[in-house]
């Protein structure tokens, strides 16, 4: 298996490619044409069989169509703001959104296997409804979308969010085995950095909010 982080910057979120006997990528950026650039000469767009977005985000979600063969998974609580083209008011508030289909929806304990790869889907509600984290136990691998970014920060609960679950589900991170962090927005970290994000996070959540 081989992951490669695309790192973005502005208001992009990143762009994972988890390779093995399939290719899934994990959140698609704010717009087709960026994503398709970012993607050049990591892997071509027809080999990918599945997208999976931690969450109904435009700008997790906007290069999407990019991928003709693949499959499109979102947890079952953030399909319809996918689905509706408003994407939990972000797309208004960026190129202005379109309604887009997915495949499956996924909920906790949903297993994505890859052949190679398995990735195990924790529900990790707060930042949107349906927002997920994905986790690759034999590489302690959490991919935490924008519930848990590095250093002990976490996304908005204003965009269809909620605090209180928010803080549940960082406190649930907290107590996992992260050995790399591939956050949806900002840098990758490992080693210590990386298992002391979750909990400072959830500390952090606790004490201001
Ligand atoms: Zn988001």
């Amino acid at each position: 298996m081989e992951i490669v982080p695309i790192i973005s910057r502005g208001y992009d979120s990143n762009v994972f490619v988890v390779i093995a006997e399939k290719v899934a990528v994990i959140d698609t950026g704010l717009s087709i044409s960026r994503l398709e650039q970012k993607l050049r000469g990591v892997i071509a767009p027809e080999r990918v069989d599945y997208v999976i977005n931690t969450h109904a985000h435009i700008d997790h979600c906007g290069g999407n169509p990019l991928f003709p063969n693949a499959r499109t998974l979102i947890h079952e609580l953030d399909a319809k703001a996918m689905s509706d083209g408003r994407f939990y008011g972000t797309a208004s508030l960026f190129s202005g959104g379109r309604s887009m289909n997915y495949h499956r929806v996924l909920k906790e304990g949903d297993v994505i296997d890859l052949g190679g790869a398995e990735l195990e889907v924790l529900h990790t509600p707060g930042h949107t409804p349906g927002s997920i984290c994905l986790y690759i136990a034999s590489e302690k691998a959490l991919f935490s979308g924008d519930t848990l970014f590095a250093g002990g920060s976490f996304g908005r609960s204003d965009l269809g969010g909620n605090m209180e679950q928010l803080k549940r589900s960082l406190r649930r991170l907290a107590a996992l085995e992260i050995e790399v962090l591939y956050p949806g927005h900002m840098e990758v970290v490992k080693g210590r950095e990386a298992r002391e994000s979750a909990r400072l996070a959830w500390e952090i959540a606790e004490e201001y909010y």
